[in-house]
């Protein structure tokens, strides 16, 4: 059975340049070893209820700003799954939750960069869910918890997003910047609540971790965090796969749920 993900996709800067985030993608392929598919929810895509992308082809959206040239001429043009994205929407619907399906949209950064570098070959079909950062960390879980079946099925299921994400510290920084002290005690908080299964608290994440609103002045990029803890199931086990920080302020952490 296969784990679930939360992966930090940090700058997309992330899939030209060697660090120890890059290194630990581009890594992360062999070690998982090919899905039949691989659904992945994105902090880049923010709706008003789920929705799952259903195309033949996903074409590879440049959803960012300023970045060198080189960037915008990558490509990751996997397949889609248009047969699964209905399973995945019946999975929401018979979960309760509402979702739709949307036939045209590709890519986004927060899926094609991590995949970038851990499936080269883009050839094993990919889906994204969006979250809906009005929701909260337990609606992300429940979006989780109804996706848990697909793992079975041999479907990888990814959060992307960002351990830490504040962004107003970005610009100016050093790539190699001293990480900051409440990046740091946020990050610790969250990797002892992830490590001893501490659920409650980690849902409740912003009134209990330190510097926690600091970290993320807008939710979107932890709240795929709680879909790959939903998906492993109720009694599932977090294992830290990767930690670095970049620019000071970007966690570029991961972690697997089984
Ligand atoms: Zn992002």
């Amino acid at each position: 059975m296969l784990p679930s993900l939360f992966l930090s996709h940090g700058s997309p800067m992330v899939a030209l340049t060697r660090d120890p985030a890059h290194d630990f993608l581009a890594g992360l392929g062999a070690a998982l070893g090919r899905p039949r598919a691989i659904l992945v929810a994105s902090a880049h895509w923010e709706t008003a209820v789920p929705m799952v992308n259903a195309v033949a082809r996903n074409r590879t959206i440049h959803d960012f700003g300023g970045f060198p040239r080189a960037l915008y001429e990558l490509r990751y043009e996997a397949p889609g799954d248009p047969v699964l994205a209905e399973q995945v929407a019946d999975l929401l619907g018979s979960a309760g939750l509402q979702a739709g399906i949307d036939r045209a949209r590709g890519l986004d950064h927060g899926a094609w960069v991590p995949l970038l570098l851990a499936y080269p070959q883009a050839d094993v079909p990919v889906l994204q869910i969006s979250v809906q950062s009005h929701l909260g960390p337990a609606h992300h879980f429940e979006v989780g918890r109804a996706l848990a079946p697909l793992r079975a099925q041999g479907v990888l299921v990814i959060g992307s997003g960002s351990f830490t994400h504040d962004l107003s510290r970005f610009r100016g920084q050093e790539a190699d910047a001293p990480e900051a002290p409440d990046v740091a005690a946020f990050s610790a908080w969250m990797e002892a609540a992830l490590l001893a299964g501490r659920r409650c608290e980690l849902l409740t994440y912003r009134h209990k971790a330190p510097f926690a609103a600091a970290q993320h002045p807008t939710e979107e990029h932890l709240l795929p965090l709680f879909v790959a803890m939903g998906a492993a199931g109720a009694e599932s086990r977090a294992e830290r796969l990767h930690a670095s920080v970049s620019y000071g302020m970007l966690r570029m952490d991961a972690y697997a749920f089984s």
